[in-house]
């Protein structure tokens, strides 16, 4: 029986830079250029295909970046790609990011025909002050056209994205969004606190920026999660809210350790038992897959002829390990803790052969007694008060040393 497999594909272009974001994109791209990058994935596509053979693939997830802001017929090219270098189950998640203002009900019409059964907006706020102050390059009119477009064109699991702690937000102007996005109904909605990211135009200018203070910030946090679940989503994972049946498989496998494989510059992967990442170098990423078009072997500079699969490896790869028994245990503690169902004692004796209670029992105790976590005698889980500092309870819970591979780069599971 094949083992399931979720599918990322990185698309690393966006109409213009929001000021606050350090995902890798970048803006001003010229259509050759994405031109190429598709190809380059369609040839990594053909690579990868070999290798996943013995898998079944039930969940793709094509983010980035901005990927609408590819032509119709070069993402339709992506998208035709997955169907034709993986076995895709019948039963498949298959979501697009997409920016308002970059979508028509036309174009969704055809990714939607194409197989694109999941949307993933990023609205981020209601207020246009608040997207001006983020620099989004769309109103919250926009929006709208675009999510009203999604449902013309049949998109019946939409996901929007929206953000606290921005600049000129305040609780008023928070409710306002929340009253906005729960009105039109979106079977899933992701709740983010704004990050102010080094290397990012927000960083430069933070001391200038006008920001809800860390109290405001927390009560956004803590009102979001009680309109939200009033609303009728469940709050199943830190920033993430689902009506039931909706919740995002494909941020699940993230968080549940599950399999999945990235492509494309910057994407990251639990594959074979090894986590590896490609280079955020989008030159870079296409010069290696169009050196493959050549054929044959490859000389390195001082002439040793080597295979294209060395070629890319030794090229493309950031970072590769396997994952040491006692690295999967702190993995596994640190992504399952990001969900409301918290981690099993059972389940975890029955994933590891270990005792959770004799190893952390006594740790997580004190945040039991102070209201961060709760015990139901299997289940540990935190609270809403636990989640909004879970980062720093986990690197108190969890031994973290310099060379500890536990990823923190890939498991939030945010869209934007
Ligand atoms: S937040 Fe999204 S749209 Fe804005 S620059 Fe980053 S990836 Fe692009």
């Amino acid at each position: 029986m094949k083992k399931p497999l979720g599918l990322y594909i990185h698309i690393p272009f966006c109409q213009a830079k929001c000021a606050y974001c350090d995902f890798y994109s970048m803006s001003g791209a010229t259509e050759e250029n994405m031109s190429r990058y598709a190809d380059a994935l369609l040839l990594q596509m053909q690579d990868y295909s070999k290798a996943a053979k013995a898998y079944i693939v039930d969940t793709v997830f094509i983010g980035g970046g901005t990927p609408t802001v590819l032509t119709v017929k070069l993402l339709s090219e992506i998208i035709d790609g997955i169907y034709r270098n993986f076995d895709v189950s019948k039963n498949v998640e298959f979501t697009l990011e997409a920016n308002p203002a970059t979508v028509s009900t036309g174009s969704l019409s055809k990714y939607r025909h194409a197989g694109v059964n999941r949307l993933s907006l990023g609205l981020q706020s209601a207020n246009d002050d608040e997207l001006s102050a983020l620099s989004r390059i769309h109103s919250r009119a926009d929006f709208e056209a675009s999510y009203y477009a999604a449902r013309k064109a049949k998109f019946d699991n939409i996901n929007v994205d929206i953000m606290y702690g921005i600049p000129l937000q305040t609780a008023e102007s928070f409710t306002r969004t929340l009253d906005y996005v729960t009105g039109l109904a979106p079977e899933h909605i992701s709740m983010y606190g704004l990050k102010i990211e080094d290397g990012t135009p927000f960083a430069l200018r933070r001391d200038s920026l006008i920001l809800p203070d860390e109290d405001t910030e927390a009560d956004m946090y803590f009102d979001g999660i009680r309109y939200l679940e009033a609303k009728g989503y469940r709050h199943y994972e830190i920033s993430n809210f689902a009506r039931p049946g909706f919740e995002c498989r494909h941020n699940l496998k993230y968080w549940n350790c599950d399999e999945y494989l990235g492509l494309g510059c910057a994407a990251h992967s639990y594959f074979s038992n090894m986590r590896f990442s490609f280079k955020r170098n989008m030159g870079l990423y296409i010069d290696a897959m169009e050196a493959d078009i050549e054929g044959g072997g490859m000389l390195t500079d001082d002439g040793t002829s080597i295979s294209h699969d060395q070629f890319r490896a030794a090229e493309l790869v950031d970072e590769m390990y396997s994952i040491a028994p006692g690295e999967r245990v702190g993995e596994y503690i640190m992504l399952r803790l990001r969900l409301a169902d918290g981690i099993s004692s059972a389940e975890f004796a029955s994933r590891f052969g270990l005792n959770f209670d004799a190893i952390y029992g006594r740790k997580l105790q004190l945040y039991i007694d102070n209201g961060f976590m709760t015990y139901d005698g299997d289940r540990y889980a935190f609270t809403p008060k636990g989640m909004f500092v879970s980062n720093y309870i986990l690197s108190n819970i969890l031994d973290f040393d310099e060379d500890s591979h536990i990823i923190t780069s890939v498991c939030d599971g945010s869209d934007k």
